[in-house]
């Protein structure tokens, strides 16, 4: 039986003797920890073409064997690497190297620029599919899957109590995002959202540069992670209802009706 050490992902709460207590210069290692070392590995593998496009990844058994981790590590970080746009994956079949290469950092302006009015019908879509994936994941998920969502929500936060990058943040989100359409047990929708993720993957940069709103979507993310494992469906659709709205009012503010404010020239 394997033990899908979510619990470990949480900050311990409240087992820490009161007054400044002397830090031990050695850390537990977090799965985040291990899930990041896997996806830094196969990334670096792909930069350097050990692995080209239309390859497929070795399987999840033979990484999961390789790296001597869980299985749950070795999804997470596959799971990261499809949210960058790096790997493709299709269900029964594994991970595949995306064709398409090139850093998101720099298509991103003129991405934006021509699909501007794309991004909030997208957004629009994925808000109301989010929704419904978090009425799945109440109804359908079990504890691990519900487990999932909840690690995958505090690794989100942890990177960003840790002042992770933009790009690291992007992909936690995703990660996140997808744990809760996992846990719903629908292949359509998980794949209709994986898509929509990676459509999107650009546009969050908007979403998670400005400052202070990554601690803003970690806190909505917490509502939703609380709503779920309530097992409260009407209060998860909200919560994920309001984060989307926030995340689209944000959006919104840093994308002027004429592109000006994406345009690098
Ligand atoms: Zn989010």
């Amino acid at each position: 039986m394997e033990s899908t050490d979510a619990d470990v992902a949480r900050p311990p709460a409240g087992n820490s003797p009161a007054g400044p207590a002397r830090r031990s210069p050695l850390r537990t290692i977090k799965r985040t920890q291990r899930s990041e070392e896997i996806r830094r590995q196969i990334e670096a593998a792909i930069r350097a073409g050990d692995f080209g496009p239309g390859d497929r990844l070795p399987s999840e058994r033979e990484l999961v064997e390789t790296f001597g981790v869980s299985r749950v590590s070795v999804r997470e970080a596959i799971r990261s690497l499809e949210a960058i746009g790096l790997v493709r994956v299709y269900q029964g079949r594994g991970a595949f190297v995306n064709d398409r290469r090139s850093g998101f950092g720099e298509q991103m302006t003129r991405w934006l620029e021509l699909h501007r009015g794309e991004v909030f019908e997208l957004l629009g879509v994925r808000g109301a599919l989010d929704e419904y994936a978090a009425q799945l994941a109440v109804e359908r998920g079990d504890r691990a899957s519900v487990a999932a969502i909840s690690a995958a929500g505090a690794t989100f936060q942890s990177a960003v109590e840790s002042g992770a990058s933009t790009e690291e943040l992007i992909a936690l989100d995703i990660g996140f995002h997808m744990a809760i359409a996992e846990a719903g047990d629908n292949r359509l929708l998980y794949d209709l959202l994986s898509d929509l993720h990676s459509y999107l993957a650009e546009s969050r940069y908007l979403a998670l540069q400005p400052p202070g709103r990554p601690a803003q979507s970690a806190s909505e993310h917490a509502l939703m992670v609380d709503a779920i494992e309530a097992g409260d469906a009407p209060l998860a659709k909200l919560a994920t209802a309001r984060h989307i709205a926030s995340v689209r009012a944000v959006m919104e503010a840093h994308m002027s009706p004429d592109g000006q404010n994406v345009r690098s020239a």
